[in-house]
């Protein structure tokens, strides 16, 4: 494996995203599923995990998601907890050919009690999907007084979830790194394989770079990620100034490649229905997160995370950061596994 290059741009943003628990993970081993096969197993071990938690209160979830009591939004964890059983269910009868089958009227938490009846969960994925349960409560819990991925304020945003069965994108955040960095070497490793993704860049730092941004992701989409990586929702003056500079300088300097479309460092925008985000700007966020920032998660880490995220969710927004070497090299080891999967990356221009 190839040492791992930490550029200027990485140093410069050593923390790139808030974490407090511990990142759910899991090994996954080499099998010969099929992407069915195996989306169908992961789905029942997390319905299975989140059926046997007790009744969510303020009280029980506080240590759990490291928070105090009062500062957990519980309508918004109940609804996050409903979304995510609706999902887990629609999900499964995808899995199994389904999708068309009339739908039984009982609730999706009942149905899915009755299928995780007899289905025996290994020890690793519960512990898996408990971790990553509370990740995802962790954030609807704060939300929207802390705006993130978890949530979509209105139908300008993009989560992820809203896609057709087996549609996946990739996204990488925060580039471009320094010339000849990390941020080139995978966008060559994506050209190798005829893919393309979406770069949500950092407005200062593509003006660091050589005005060679046009080359650099001619057959990638290129769009903001805001001018500097600080959070968006402080004011919507600030906001709109921070998208606008950037999106102005990407689309001076790499015309063809750009894309009206905004992701906001750590997820962290204003709930506005400012006519700007209406009729100027999409707000992607994501779905599926590597967690590929942290320094203690190895590249296999964060790609065996992405493949059972995506056995999970079906569908979705991927994120990677292309300022670390990790994302490079995690892209043969999801690539190789959605190809056997018979699974490919959308265009990266059909997400607006
Ligand atoms: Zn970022």
């Amino acid at each position: 494996m190839p040492m791992l290059r930490v550029s200027a741009v990485a140093l410069a943003i050593a923390v790139c995203c808030f974490a407090v628990l511990p990142p759910a993970l899991i090994e996954r081993n080499d099998d010969n599923l099929s992407f069915d096969e195996a989306s169908k197993i992961e789905i029942l071990s997390f319905a299975k995990t989140i059926l046997s938690e007790p009744f969510l209160t303020r009280e029980y979830l506080a240590p759990k998601l490291d928070l105090k009591a009062d500062q957990i939004n519980l309508e918004s964890v109940n609804k996050i907890r409903f979304r995510t059983l609706e999902n887990l269910l629609i999900n499964y009868k995808a899995a199994i050919g389904d999708q068309n089958g009339e739908l039984p009227r009982s609730t999706p938490e009942a149905q899915l009690k009755r299928l995780t009846q007899n289905f025996a969960i290994n020890n690793a994925k519960e512990k898996f999907y408990r971790a990553y349960f509370y990740e995802q409560l962790r954030l609807a819990a704060l939300f929207p007084k802390i705006s993130s991925e978890i949530d979509r304020f209105n139908d300008n945003e993009i989560l992820g979830t809203e896609f057709n069965d087996r549609v996946f994108y990739l996204t990488y955040d925060d580039g471009p790194s320094d010339q000849n960095g990390s941020t080139d070497r995978l966008i060559k490793a994506l050209n190798d394989r005829n893919i393309n993704a979406i770069f949500f860049a950092l407005g200062s730092a593509a003006q660091k770079r050589e005005n060679d941004l046009a080359d650099l992701y001619k057959d990638q989409c290129l769009a903001s990620h805001g001018w500097t990586h600080i959070s968006h929702a402080k004011s919507v003056k600030e906001a709109l100034r921070s998208i606008e500079q950037s999106a102005n300088l990407l689309n001076a300097r790499a015309h063809n490649s750009y894309i009206a479309a905004f992701r906001p460092p750590y997820g962290r925008r204003l709930d506005n229905s400012d006519p700007f985000f209406r009729d100027k700007i999409k707000i992607v966020l994501w779905n599926i997160d590597s967690q590929d920032w942290q320094k203690t998660i190895s590249v296999k880490a964060a790609a065996d995370r992405v493949l059972t995220l995506m056995l999970v969710w079906r569908k979705g927004i991927v994120l990677f950061h292309d300022i670390y070497d990790k994302a490079e090299i995690a892209l043969p080891l999801i690539y190789d596994r959605a190809k056997r999967w018979n699974i490919s990356f959308a265009n990266c221009r059909s997400i607006i």
